[in-house]
């Protein structure tokens, strides 16, 4: 591949220094080879004076193969791998023209995400770069539970094995109870404690870390006592949850939009009385307490479980939630990277990391709104063309 130069209008480049102006960033071989001012003699250039240029975004939590807005998320992943597969490929492109170029796949049937993965590494589909789960761990009454549930600690570690064997990058645990199903309770645990020290044992000895759904309380505190490396929602976390969190230094992935869009549970759920009130009262909470949280120390960054194309919407709710935006592009790009464990080689732009980036029309850190208007994003240092949201 030919040496590329990208002007930058403005460069952020996610390493929290100052953006800087005019900043020119040499792309060889999918990777970046510098970031200067000046233009390599006999590089191509692509012009993006006129734009904000950034880091790609990191979604740290999603599912491919699931809309929201359709209803019944569990019974989306129930279907065969073909719908799934068909369905992912639309929302992978989605994602990928919305700016997300690194994504954390959070559960899937089928082993769909082991294909999906693939086949966007050897060019058969355009997505982001994603990061594995495999099957979720779930107990058979608990929240996530699909096609298949893992219950007691021989199971919970076959389970986590065989999601390694195939190729997981990290390892899913369903804590506690969600808010788009009907029945379990967000903030007590469906796993034992010992069920829970499993999962987190198998990841660790295969050189990763378990994540674990948890929305607050005693489920939560005992995910974070047992070792996970990320807290998934936290919607309903308290103050005692966070202080042991940052404790632990457990990131907290927030996920905003499925919650709180109109496209999420909302759109796909909304005549359904027993996830409404949940999700009301998960909305009064974070909106309450989130502010707190998002200012204790905690290290934060954000998914928009299967809000294809909500990561702009993700950072945006930030910013309404007191976050700079400075700040908020930070939990965007690097610290996204950081928390999914690939900061070696995404979340900034720096030499020597993969050449992913966005430009913007507009200027995110006067107003985080211009984060909806991506109009060009690079994976590998391929740039791929605006598609539908
Ligand atoms: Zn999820």
């Amino acid at each position: 591949m030919a040496v590329r130069a990208i002007r930058c209008g403005t460069l952020f480049d996610g390493t929290g220094a100052e953006p800087v102006r005019n900043a020119v960033v040499v792309v060889s071989d999918g990777r970046i080879a510098s970031v200067s001012t000046t233009v390599p003699a006999g590089a191509e250039t692509l012009d993006l004076g006129d734009r904000f240029v950034m880091p790609g975004l990191i979604d740290c939590h999603s599912h491919a193969s699931i809309v929201p807005g359709l209803g019944d998320q569990v019974g989306q992943l129930c279907r065969g791998p073909v719908p799934q597969a068909l369905a992912a490929t639309r929302n992978l492109r989605q994602d990928l023209a919305a700016g997300t170029t690194t994504m954390r796949i959070m559960g899937e049937e089928h082993f769909v995400d082991v294909e999906l993965r693939d086949a966007i590494e050897a060019g058969t589909i355009t997505g982001p770069r994603l990061l594995i789960a495999g099957r979720g761990l779930a107990a058979n009454n608990g929240h996530g539970r699909a096609l298949a549930s893992y219950d007691g600690v021989d199971e919970v570690r076959r389970g986590a094995r065989e999601n390694l064997r195939r190729g997981a990058n990290h390892v899913k645990i369903f804590v506690t109870g969600g808010v788009s199903s009907p029945g379990t309770t967000p903030t007590s645990s469906a796993y034992t404690r010992e069920e829970i020290r499993a999962a987190v044992e198998e990841a660790d000895r295969a050189g990763t870390y378990a994540a674990a759904h948890a929305h607050g309380g005693p489920g939560l505190r005992l995910a974070v006592q047992e070792g996970v490396g990320t807290i998934e929602h936290a919607a309903l976390a308290d103050d005692e949850d966070i202080a042991l969190m940052i404790e632990r230094r457990v990131w907290l992935i927030c996920t905003f939009a499925i919650f709180m869009h109109p496209n999420g549970i909302e759109q796909g759920d909304g005549q359904r009385p027993a996830i409404m009130d949940k999700m009301r009262w998960a909305r009064r909470v974070v909106a309450e307490t989130f502010p707190r949280h998002l200012a204790s120390g905690v290290r934060f960054a954000c998914g928009t479980d299967s809000v294809h194309g909500a990561m702009p919407f993700e950072l945006q709710t930030l910013v309404r939630l007191g976050v700079s935006p400075r700040e908020a592009l930070l939990a965007g790009t690097r610290r996204g990277a950081e928390a999914c464990r690939v900061d070696k080689d995404v979340g900034t732009l720096e030499p020597g990391k993969r050449a992913d980036l966005i430009a913007i029309d507009g200027d995110p850190l006067k107003d985080m709104a211009a984060m909806e208007r991506v109009s060009l994003v690079m994976k590998d240092g391929v740039t791929c063309g605006r598609e539908e949201r």
